[in-house]
C-alpha cells in the first residue's frame, strides 16, 4: 500500500464521529474540573471521598467472591474476566493482531535497556485504527482487565511491563500502536503536523526532510521512541536546552481515548489559547496511566541554516559546569551542550581504539557543544565568543567543526557514549556486564554541586560509572555498571541509584529529568512532590479510571 493511501485509509478511520470536538460535553472532564474548583476551596484533598478507594491492604481480601484463578478478590487482584475480554477481542481481530506467543508477550515485558526484571503480558494486541482502539478499551473496561500501552519500547523504568504482581495480579493486554503509524496531515504554512503514536521521531524527521520541508521535530530522546510514548514519557533530549521538552509548548493538541472509551481531542491547532485549563499537558508525562493516545499534533521548529560542533576539556567537571552556565548566560546559539565526564572519555577512547580516523579524546571532564545559528558569519562570531568563555573557566582550546564530516567525527563520542561504556568493564571469560541506567535533574546552577556528591559516593561504593549529561538543563545520566548475577554488587548500584536522587531532591531537583518514573522512581515521588500533591494524581486517576485499567501500578499507587 502506498505511503498516501495508507494515510487516506487512516483517516477515513478517524472519522468525526469517533473523534470528539474540543468542545464536547465529558461528564468525566466536568467533574475534573468541579473537582478543581472544589480543590481550590480546600476541600477536596481531606474529603473522605477523596481517600484511596481500597482502604484495605492490597493483598486482604474484599469480599468472599473468588477471582478467575480461584484466588480471593483483593485490592490488588479485584474481580475480573481475562477470558471473556480475549473472547469479545477475537471476535472483531484477525489472528495476527491479537498475539499470545510467548516471544511476543516477553518484549512486551522486558527491556534489555533495563534492570528490571521482565514481566510478560498475557496477550499483545495491534489496533490499526482509533475505533479499533475505542472497542479495545470498552471491552478492557466492561471486564476489568489491564491495558498497557506499548510505542516505541524504549523506556527505562519497567513502564510498558506488565503490572508488578505484588501491586496488581490481574493478567494484562499490551496495546501496540506500532501499526498506527501515519502521518495524518501536515502544514508546512502553520508548521505543524498531525500524527498517529506509533511514528517514530527519526523517521518523521527522514520524512519532513524528503517533503523538503524547512522544519523539524526537535524532541530527540532515545533512538526508535515513538510519539505515543514520548508524550506519555514527558522525554527530552540533547537539544532540549534550546527548544525545550515535550511537556513544554511542542505538543499543541492531544487525542485520547479514555479509559471510558470516550475520545477527547484536547484543545485546537493554535499555537496559544487561554480557553480554559490545558489538558494537554495532564497527558504528557501521564505514562499510559490515564488514557491511551491515539493522535498528537505537533508543532515543528525551523531547521538552523547553519550547524557546527565545540569541544572543550576542563580541569574539573564543576569547571565545566560553570562554563556552560556562562555560554547560555551569554545568548550564544547553543543547540546541545554535553558534558561526558573522564571515565566516559575514557570508555569512548577504549572502544575506538581500533579507529585510525576517531579521535582521541583528552581523559578530563569535557563539554561537547552543537551551535545553531542563522549564517556561516554568525556562527563564527558565536564560536569566538564561546572559546573565550569556554578558556575563562579553565576549558582546553576549543576544537571545532564546521564541515559535515568533522562535524560528525567530533561529536562521535557523545553519539556511541552508551554503547561505549557498556563495553567499558575488563571482563573475564563468559561474564555479562549489564547497565543500570538512570537520570536525576538539579537547577543548572546546582549541578556541580550533585556531581560532586555523586562521584563521591561512586568512589565510596566502587562502582564503574561514567557519566553523561545534558548539562545545560541540569540534567545527567549515570550508567552505572554491574556484573550480572552478582548480587553483592548490585546491592551497592541500587544504594548509590537511591543516593543519587536523594541528593537530586535535597537541592530542589527531581527524580527524573527525562526517563519518567515507571515502576523504578514511584518510591520517590512522595518525597519529590508532597503527599497532597499526590493525593490529587490520585484523585485524578480514580476519576478517569475507576477500575485502573490503564498501566495499573506505573507511577503511582491507587490503594
Ligand atoms: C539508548 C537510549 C537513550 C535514551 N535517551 C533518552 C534521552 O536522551 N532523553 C529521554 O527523555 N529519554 C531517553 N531515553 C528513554 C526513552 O527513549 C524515552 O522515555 C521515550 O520517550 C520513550 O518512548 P517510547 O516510544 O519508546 O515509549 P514506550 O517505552 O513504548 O512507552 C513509554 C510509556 O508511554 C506509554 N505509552 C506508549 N504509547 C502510548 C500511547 N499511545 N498512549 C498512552 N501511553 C502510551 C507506555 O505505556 C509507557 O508507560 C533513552 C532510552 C534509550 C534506550
Amino acid at each position: 500500500m502506498s505511503y498516501i493511501a495508507a494515510v487516506a485509509r487512516t483517516e477515513r478511520g478517524f472519522s468525526s464521529s469517533t473523534l470528539a470536538s474540543p468542545g464536547g460535553s465529558n461528564p468525566l472532564l466536568v467533574a475534573l474540573i468541579s473537582g478543581g474548583a472544589a480543590l481550590a476551596a480546600g476541600y477536596l484533598l481531606f474529603s473522605p471521598s477523596s481517600q484511596p478507594k481500597h482502604s484495605a491492604s492490597a493483598a486482604e481480601p474484599t469480599s468472599s467472591a473468588t477471582n478467575d484463578d480461584g484466588g480471593p478478590v483483593t485490592a490488588s487482584h479485584p474481580a475480573y474476566n481475562f477470558d471473556a475480554a480475549i473472547k469479545e477481542l477475537q471476535s472483531f481481530l484477525p489472528e495476527d493482531r491479537l498475539s499470545f506467543e510467548e516471544s511476543e508477550r516477553e518484549t512486551h515485558g522486558h527491556s534489555s535497556w533495563s534492570y528490571h526484571p521482565s514481566h510478560p503480558h498475557a496477550a499483545v494486541v495491534y489496533p490499526i485504527d482509533v475505533s479499533e482502539v475505542v472497542r479495545i478499551v470498552k471491552i478492557a473496561g466492561k471486564h476489568k482487565v489491564p491495558l498497557v500501552p506499548y510505542a516505541g519500547g524504549t523506556s527505562l523504568e519497567a513502564h510498558y511491563s506488565a503490572p508488578d504482581p505484588h501491586s496488581d495480579r490481574r493478567k494484562s493486554i499490551s496495546v501496540d500502536f506500532n501499526l498506527m503509524d501515519k502521518i495524518l496531515r501536515y502544514s508546512e504554512e502553520d508548521g505543524d503536523i498531525t500524527v498517529q503514536p506509533g511514528v517514530r521521531w527519526e523517521g518523521l524527521n527522514e520524512e519532513l526532510k524528503n517533503r523538503g520541508s524547512k522544519y523539524f521535530f526537535p524532541i530527540d530522546p532515545g533512538p526508535s521512541a515513538a510519539i505515543g510514548g514520548m508524550v506519555a514519557s514527558g522525554c527530552s533530549g540533547t537539544n532540549a536546552v534550546r527548544y525545550g521538552t515535550m511537556k513544554g509548548d511542542y505538543i499543541l493538541n492531544l487525542t485520547v481515548v479514555l479509559p471510558s472509551g470516550e475520545v477527547i481531542t484536547t484543545r485546537s491547532r493554535a499555537r496559544k489559547s487561554s480557553a480554559g485549563p490545558d489538558l494537554t499537558k495532564l497527558f504528557l508525562g501521564s505514562e499510559g496511566t490515564l488514557g491511551l493516545v491515539v493522535a498528537a499534533t505537533l508543532r515543528l521548529a525551523p531547521i538552523p541554516p547553519c550547524t557546527s560542533v565545540g569541544v572543550s576539556a576542563f580541569p574539573s567537571a564543576s569547571d565545566a559546569c560553570s562554563a556552560a552556565r556562562d555560554l547560555l548566560a551569554h545568548g550564544i546559539g547553543v543547540q546541545c551542550v554535553e558534558l561526558l565526564d573522564d571515565v566516559m572519555l575514557a570508555a569512548v577512547n577504549k572502544a575506538n581504539a581500533a579507529d585510525t580516523r576517531a579521535i582521541k579524546h583528552v581523559e578530563q571532564p569535557s563539554l561537547f557543544i552543537r551551535f545553531a545559528a542563522s549564517s556561516d558569519a554568525a556562527m563564527r562570531a558565536d564560536s569566538q565568543l564561546a572559546a573565550r568563555i569556554l578558556e575563562k573557566h579553565g576549558g582546553s582550546k576549543m576544537q571545532f567543526a564546521m564541515d559535515k564530516d568533522e562535524i560528525e567525527r567530533l561529536w562521535h563520542a557523545r553519539k556511541v557514549a552508551l554503547w561505549s561504556a557498556l563495553d567499558y568493564p575488563e571482563r573475564k571469560e563468559g561474564e555479562k556486564w549489564r547497565a543500570w541506567t538512570t537520570d536525576v535533574c538539579v537547577p543548572v546552577g546546582q549541578l556541580s554541586e550533585l556531581i560532586r556528591r555523586v562521584k563521591d559516593d561512586i568512589t565510596q561504593e566502587n562502582i564503574l560509572s561514567p557519566i553523561v549529561g545534558h548539562i545545560g538543563d541540569g540534567n545527567f545520566h549515570g550508567i552505572i555498571l554491574f556484573r550480572d548475577g552478582d548480587q553483592e554488587m548490585f546491592e551497592r548500584v541500587e544504594r548509590l541509584v537511591h543516593r543519587m536522587v536523594h541528593h537530586a531532591q535535597d537541592l530542589d531537583g527531581t527524580c527524573t529529568g527525562e526517563h519518567g518514573v515507571g515502576i523504578g522512581k514511584k518510591q520517590f515521588l512522595e518525597r519529590e512532590l508532597g503527599k497532597g500533591t499526590l493525593d490529587l494524581l490520585r484523585m485524578l486517576k480514580r476519576t478517569l479510571d475507576p477500575d485502573s485499567i490503564m498501566n495499573p501500578g506505573k507511577l503511582i499507587d491507587v490503594y
